[in-house]
């Protein structure tokens, strides 16, 4: 299997370069846009240099719930707003998605609806004018470097994207985010609602703290009021904890929760547990899997499959480059390739 080369891949990172440098953004969209494809590299592709095809939908349906935190009024100054996501007039996408997140509440409700299905056509339409085919305009030039159209209704990633993408994710993440909120903080109308707050980029990317309490009476549950890491008693204390951190892959999956000592979990942050833990934690979502589903299916997205692929992903980005694994407070240790069996 042949991989991009050092210099295919340090091409590519010139071109996202060019891309922020160049690049015009009137409106968020491409950040979205950008961070919709990432994601999917993520959760369908493989670690090959294949073309990888992407239907808008699914494309849509990312860019969906990449707004879905946005779509909140904010207050960090002296007025309460929803942050506006164009140097025109409000993005067609935020008041879109402002009419569902009213009416459904949360997420996996809002995507269970026929009205998700249809913002899903209408944002396809929407990504179809403009941003799918202006990302890759650099000073009015086209540069086709990351995808091109696709049969049905699709993108196809261009051979060695869908990899760059799967192993710069963090990176990219990283670099989209803090353009996105560096658009919204400079757009005058914001002005007002932002003032000097500093919490802009977790509030717009950052996991919602308070919703993740919902997690813990089943997680409590399942681990019988322990420390999922070091098995101590919690005494009805304890944080909810992405057992794939959140800086690898920001999404809130069901799946992905486990619950800690405030100790085991802050000592972790974000990197990957040992596989000891892996082992663990994939026995108990197949044990647990419909307990899982059913109890925090209408507080977060369940998805096994996308679970499962993230954390193969995840887990094998860290081995390929060495990295060293979370055991317990203060100890990290070499990750060992054992999990390749665990995650099989
Ligand atoms: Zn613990």
């Amino acid at each position: 299997m042949s991989l991009p080369s050092a210099e295919e891949q340090l091409s590519f990172l010139d071109h996202v370069q060019r891309l922020f440098e160049e690049g015009e953004f009137v409106a968020t969209y491409k950040f979205a846009l950008l961070l919709a494809i990432t994601e999917l590299a993520v959760e369908r592709g493989t670690d090959s240099s294949d073309a990888l095809e992407l239907p808008l939908d699914a494309i849509a349906d990312k860019f969906l719930e990449l707004y879905w935190p946005q779509v909140m009024p904010y207050k960090g100054g002296v007025e309460s707003g929803i942050l506006v996501q164009s140097t025109g007039k409000q993005a067609a996408v935020v008041t879109l998605l402002q009419g569902i997140r009213n009416k459904f509440g949360t997420l996996p409700k809002a995507r269970a609806s026929k009205d998700w299905r249809s913002a899903v056509g209408r944002t396809v339409s929407l990504l179809q004018v403009m941003p799918l085919w202006r990302l890759q305009i650099l000073r009015r030039q086209k540069v086709e470097f990351l995808y091109e159209a696709g049969p049905n209704a699709s993108i196809r990633l261009l051979p060695g994207v869908m990899y760059n993408l799967r192993r710069f994710s963090g990176l990219l993440q990283q670099l989209v985010r803090a353009a996105w909120a560096g658009h919204i903080r400079e757009n005058p109308k914001n002005t007002p609602i932002i003032g000097e707050a500093s919490d802009l980029e977790q509030v717009l990317f950052g996991s919602d703290r308070s919703s993740l309490l919902a997690a813990r009476p089943v997680l409590r549950e399942i681990q019988s009021d322990t420390c999922f890491y070091c098995q101590g008693a919690l005494r009805n204390t304890g944080e909810v904890d992405h057992f794939i951190p959140w800086a690898r892959y920001p999404r809130d999956l069901g799946q992905n929760f486990v619950l800690a000592h405030k100790s085991c979990n802050g000592d972790k942050r974000d990197l990957l547990a040992a596989v000891p833990h892996l082992a663990n934690w994939r026995d108990r979502n197949v044990k647990n899997s419909a307990v899982l589903k059913n109890e925090l299916g209408d507080h977060f997205v369940c998805d096994e499959t996308t679970m499962l692929r993230v954390a193969q992903w995840s887990y094998s980005q860290a081995y390929a480059t060495g990295a060293q694994s979370w055991f317990a407070p203060k100890q990290v240790i070499p990750l060992t390739p054992e999990f390749r069996d665990i995650l099989s």
